[in-house]
Formats: structure tokens, C-alpha cells, sequence
């Protein structure tokens, strides 16, 4: 059973121990507003409200950037809440007007999400700006649909689901946390509905068994924008389990340079728009 506690009296966000396999903790952060680097460089800042993500993704790139070599290997089974989030971007000068990229590091409506309410709290404060921020906001979970309401508030914002794969059996492997592909094609489809802008976001591109089949379903979304970006084989200096992990996967579903490339000109023969890495990340 799940014991509440308020582990800082200055910030009253009263958390779990746990959240699903995660453990949870409370973090007091030095800074929330990231100067964005690498396929983000289009924006000003990124921000996460979390550190750690209890989706754990078996390719996740954000456990590199986990300093302490024991959380990195755990990756997935831990979520920092950084609990004055609002008070340091309430406090942040350079907010007004910049873009802002949500979740490069996390994923914003992990589970944990749905006790917190720390990602909305941060949008309703932004949402309150003159002028406000331009946001994209990045998820593979249903619950941002519960935040429709101040995502409507926002003049220039769009909100990326990552559906990597047709396939629940291999969603499951590489992904075996998340929600499922129906789930985030519902989730597509609902915002869309509540006057959001949407990204579908093929990303990384995981083993696709039937793209043709995947184009269409997708398509059936209406996402404002489709991109996709290849599964990364390179191992860097980072030699992660997560990412040993990841490979190994990609062996056994024989998922080659070839087979990707084929399977993105399919894509791209059925969604005509599909962009690939860094350009479909551009802010609104
Ligand atoms: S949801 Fe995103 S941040 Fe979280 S583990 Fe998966 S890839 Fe990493």
C-alpha cells in the first residue's frame, strides 16, 4: 500500500514512496529552464519537470546524462520530483515570448504525474504570460488529455505523442512500461479533437511489421505533424545497460540500415509530409 508523505514543508506536494515500479523522491532542483542543445537547438530552453522517467524505455539516450552511475543503470525504476519547479520558473527572467521544449529528458505525464500535477501547474503559469511561451510538449502517455484545458490556453503550442512501432509485441520488449499503441493513437486523436496541434512522432523507429498498415492508422490521426528519426546503433563513449539493452533487441528483430530505410520510404509514400530528425522538432 502506498504511504503519502510530505517530504519538504516549504513545497507542499505530498508524494508517494512509490509510483508503479518506480521509487519516488523529492528533489530540490538548482534550475528548471534548460538552454537547448543537440535536435533541439531550434528552441531557447527545454525544460523537465522530473528527472529519472518510471517509462524506462530500453533505448532511452536521457540515462547518459544521469551522473551517479548507479541511478543510470537503473533507469526506469526511479523518478526525481522537482518539487520547487514552479517557484524557479515563476522567479526565471526570459520566459516571456522564448520556446520552450517539455520533456527532453522525461517524460512530463509519467504516472506520477497524475498525483503532482507539476507539469500542469508549470503550463498554467506559463499559460498566464504576456507574451506567453511557445511550447512543444513531449509524451507517450493519455494523460495529457487531462490538461486540454490549459493546453487550449496557449497561442503557439503543439503537443508530440511518440508511437514507435505497429507492433504491441515489440512495444512490449523495447517499451514494456509504456502505454500502448492504442492508447497513444487515441490520445493523438483526442487532442486533435480538443482544437490542439499535434505531433506524431515515429521516434526512435522501432521494428515496424506492416508500415503501410502503420501509415494509415496514423494518418486516421490527423497529426498536424509526422516525423520520424532511425534507431540508433551507436554505442558513444556511454555504454549503458539500457542501451546494451536496446541493441541486443534490434539484433534479435533483425532490424538493419536496410529495413529501416525501406520502411521510411513506405511511410513516406502514405504520409507525404514526414519529416525526419531534427526538422520535425522545430518549435510552433
Ligand atoms: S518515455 Fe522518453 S524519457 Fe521516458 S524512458 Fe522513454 S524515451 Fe526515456
Amino acid at each position: 500500500m502506498m504511504s503519502q508523505i510530505s517530504l519538504f514543508e516549504q513545497y507542499p506536494i505530498h508524494l508517494p514512496l512509490r509510483s508503479g515500479g518506480a521509487t519516488v523522491s523529492a528533489r530540490i532542483a538548482k534550475s528548471i529552464l534548460t538552454p537547448a542543445t543537440g535536435f533541439i537547438s531550434a528552441f531557447d530552453y527545454s525544460l523537465n519537470p522530473y528527472s529519472g522517467c518510471q517509462f524506462g524505455c530500453a533505448y532511452c539516450y536521457a540515462a547518459f546524462f544521469v551522473p551517479n552511475v548507479r541511478k543510470a543503470d537503473e533507469w526506469g525504476r526511479w523518478v526525481d520530483v522537482k518539487v520547487n519547479a514552479l517557484e524557479l520558473l515563476q522567479k526565471a527572467r526570459n520566459v516571456r515570448g522564448k520556446t520552450i521544449y517539455v520533456g527532453s529528458v522525461t517524460d512530463p505525464y509519467q504516472p506520477i504525474e497524475a498525483k503532482t500535477h507539476l507539469t500542469r501547474s508549470l503550463l498554467q503559469h506559463m499559460s498566464r504570460l504576456q507574451p506567453q511561451p511557445r511550447l512543444v510538449i513531449q509524451t507517450r502517455s493519455p494523460l495529457i488529455t487531462r490538461d486540454a484545458d490549459v493546453l487550449r490556453r496557449f497561442r503557439h503550442l503543439r503537443a508530440g505523442v511518440s508511437v514507435t512501432t505497429d507492433s504491441e509485441s515489440v512495444r512490449k520488449r523495447f517499451e514494456p512500461s509504456c502505454p500502448s499503441i492504442d492508447q497513444r493513437l487515441r490520445t493523438l486523436k483526442a487532442l486533435k479533437e480538443a482544437g490542439i496541434r499535434t505531433s506524431a512522432c515515429i521516434s526512435p523507429m522501432l521494428p515496424i511489421l506492416n508500415p503501410a498498415g502503420f501509415a494509415d492508422r496514423l494518418r486516421e490521426v490527423r497529426a498536424d505533424v509526422y516525423v520520424t528519426q532511425p534507431f540508433k546503433e551507436s554505442r558513444g563513449p556511454f555504454a549503458a545497460g539500457t542501451r546494451r539493452m536496446a541493441l541486443e533487441l534490434v539484433k534479435e528483430f533483425d532490424w538493419g540500415p536496410d529495413k529501416r530505410r525501406k520502411t521510411v520510404d513506405i511511410l513516406r509514400s502514405r504520409l507525404p509530409h514526414l519529416y525526419e530528425g531534427s526538422s520535425g522538432y522545430r518549435p510552433e
